[in-house]
């Protein structure tokens, strides 16, 4: 099956690009979130961030600056979230590492509704087990 960023980064399937350099594109999303909505897309096909080499992340989000200027200014929203899903279960549709830009306009409300209450105790195990994996790399 033909990736579809792969396809658009190409030249070969129809976007709205609003940026582009021989690395990488953003283009609005088709399904926005808010208006204003955006991907950007690195122009090599990996799946996930952790796919990625460190300097491949580094020249993804070093894009994100400034198209999200671009988008504060043509859009006048008050914020925005910056997303990057990885993995069906974090509903990344396109299995083609991307990073949202979505705006956040005041009148819409916070999205950031539903939080849970953690135990310190889950915590402590927790962050135990990750320190352990970050170590060995
Ligand atoms: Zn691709």
């Amino acid at each position: 099956m033909k990736c579809i960023f792969c396809e658009i980064a190409a030249g070969k399937m129809d976007a709205h690009r609003i940026f582009e350099d021989d690395t990488h594109i953003a283009i609005l999303d088709k399904y926005p979130i808010q208006r204003g909505h955006t991907l950007v897309i690195p122009r090599d096909h990996h799946e996930k961030i952790i796919d990625l080499p460190t300097e491949g992340v580094s020249a993804l989000f070093s894009r994100v600056p400034r198209v999200a200027r671009a988008i504060l200014k043509a859009t006048g929203a008050d914020g925005f979230n910056i997303g990057q899903n990885n993995g069906r279960a974090a509903n990344q549709i396109i299995p083609h590492v991307h990073v949202h830009i979505i705006p956040r306009y005041e009148k819409s409300g916070n999205p950031w509704r539903s939080r849970m209450i953690a135990k310190d105790e889950d915590l402590r195990e927790l962050a135990e087990k990750i320190r352990a994996h970050v170590k060995s790399g």
